[in-house]
């Protein structure tokens, strides 16, 4: 079922985004960025001054500007072609909380995210070679808090466990999917399940979402040949992950300190797939750590063979986020160079 693995490696971009200052924000902060030709990001010294100022090159650098219809248009609309034929695609927000990851995933009515764009622009693809093929798509929402998976499109789950599928490769068992058809549809799952995330409050952030959300959007195409009747298999990851900002940085004990420690796991597997992936681009070295967490393990299909791989790195352009901004700036461009 799954398209064969092949030697042609993943591609990887990257992409960063900087939101706008809220109305309260641009009273009280310095902005402490500006971006030049959609590529470069450019921070001045956290007081201000540009004597030291430091330059960053992206695939795509993308100020406040930008509608989340624009981001996707430029980052992900050319993923999708590809999911419908059968590839993996994966696309993830890092960031600090508060810099946009939620905004750019899943978005507002007036201002959809890439989750809402990608399922759309999903079933325009398949309605248009529907007269000549079946298509199925479906969806799954799951989130990965504490290292433990949970359903977020059944409120009566429980701890969700991984399982290695001599078809499917890895699948979370009992996960629920469902058949979705409409943008309102979409919405409101993506609404439903969000408020099911566990959030924490801690002493760094009013609210600090700890746990990464992974919509999972499967293509399945039934077609026949002269082999008979044939399935054709894609699948695109969208992940809203956990705030990036450092568990030691938060003042916190106990239960919050592990979850803490479990994101930066997650987190940090994560990174060191990246990297492999940028020296596999590079280099073209195969190996990619994608063992190391239940967030790589679920997200490896998307991290492997003939697949494409978008990072959306989001920062604010506010002074008091500049350690978060440039810890954000350094991953993401770590995962570009390597
Ligand atoms: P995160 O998920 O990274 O913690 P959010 O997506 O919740 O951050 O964004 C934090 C706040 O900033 C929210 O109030 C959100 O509506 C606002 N925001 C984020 N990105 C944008 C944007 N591109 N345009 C307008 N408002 C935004
Ligand atoms: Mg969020």
């Amino acid at each position: 079922i799954r398209a064969p693995e092949s030697k042609q490696t993943t591609t990887l971009q990257v992409a960063v985004r900087c939101r706008p200052l809220t109305p309260a924000e641009r009273s009280r902060y310095r902005e402490v960025i500006r971006i030049e030709n959609d590529k470069v990001v450019v921070v001045s010294d956290s007081d201000g001054s540009r004597k030291q100022e430091k330059r960053y090159t992206f695939d795509y650098a993308l100020g406040p500007e930008y509608k989340n219809q624009d981001i996707y248009n430029r980052v992900v609309a050319p993923m999708i072609q590809g999911v419908c034929q059968g590839l993996n695609a994966t696309v993830f927000a890092y960031g600090a909380t508060g810099s946009g990851k939620t905004y750019t995933m899943a978005g507002r009515p007036d201002d959809p995210g890439l989750m809402v764009l990608s399922l759309q622009e999903i079933f325009r693809c398949v309605s248009k070679e529907e007269k000549d093929h079946k298509y199925e798509v479906t969806c799954s929402y799951l989130e990965v808090y504490n290292e433990v998976i949970y359903d977020l499109l059944d409120k009566s789950s429980g701890h969700l466990e991984l399982r290695e599928d001599p078809e499917q490769g890895i699948v979370v068992a009992g996960l629920r999917r469902v058949q979705v058809n409409s943008t309102a549809k979409i919405l409101e799952l993506l609404h439903v399940g969000n408020s099911r995330r566990k959030t924490e409050k801690t002493d760094a952030n009013a609210i600090s979402s700890r746990s990464h959300a992974v919509l999972e959007i499967m293509v399945k195409k039934f077609y026949r040949n002269h082999h008979g009747s044939q399935v054709l298999q894609g699948k695109m990851a969208l992940v809203d992950l956990a705030g990036s900002e450092r568990a030691s940085e938060t003042n916190n004990v106990g239960r919050k300190l592990r979850d803490g420690a479990n994101i930066n796991k997650s987190l940090l597997a994560l990174a060191n797939c990246i990297n492999a992936l940028g020296k596999q681009q590079k280099k073209g070295l195969a190996y990619v750590p994608y063992r190391n967490s239940k967030l790589t393990r679920i997200l490896k299909d998307g991290l492997s063979g003939n697949s494409r791989t978008c990072m959306i790195a989001t920062v604010s352009f506010a002074d008091h986020q500049y350690h978060h901004t440039m810890n954000t700036l350094k991953y993401a461009n770590r995962a570009k160079e390597i």
